[in-house]
């Protein structure tokens, strides 16, 4: 939202809720440069699914990215376009649910490794290893220690 005092796009939801007549939104919003706060009202139709990233920024949920990132995930595995474009809808999915209709980039990659994991261990490794949200490194090395367990020829 662009700020009405200085112009700066960045800011900080301080409170949502819905109006009396549940077709509206009031939000207050502190602006992240010159700290004031201001409100909006966003008819909910018009609300953009968005992205909060591990710095708290904000940015339009984008399939494509999220599409994106999978693909490069499962490249040369047996996972079909079909299996990528369903894990997408269910992060869409997610967001829509959240009253706030936003995820953080963590839950989302959360989700997408659930996923991964069910369809194909080196393609949830790779994507792991990407978003970094192992816990430690440990574990990390513990699941690539699986997987070489699981690939040696018995
Ligand atoms: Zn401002």
């Amino acid at each position: 939202m662009l700020c009405p005092w200085c112009q700066h796009l960045e800011d900080k939801v301080i409170d949502s809720r819905e109006t009396k007549e549940g077709n509206l939104i009031r939000r207050r919003r502190e602006c992240l440069k010159c700290g004031k706060r201001f409100t909006t009202y966003e008819r909910i139709e018009e609300i953009p699914y968005q992205v909060e990233k591990k710095d708290g920024r904000r940015e339009r949920f984008d399939r494509q990215k999220v599409l994106n990132g999978l693909v490069k995930a499962c490249e040369k595995r047996p996972i079909s376009n079909q299996q990528l474009q369903t894990m997408v809808d269910q992060v869409e999915a997610r967001v829509m649910e959240n009253p706030d209709r936003e995820l953080s980039t963590r839950d989302i990659g959360e989700i997408l490794m659930a996923e991964l994991k069910q369809l194909d261990k080196i393609a949830y490794v790779r994507f792991a290893s990407v978003y970094r949200t192992f816990a430690d490194e440990r574990e990390f090395l513990d699941e690539v220690a699986k997987l070489l367990e699981q690939r040696r020829p018995s």
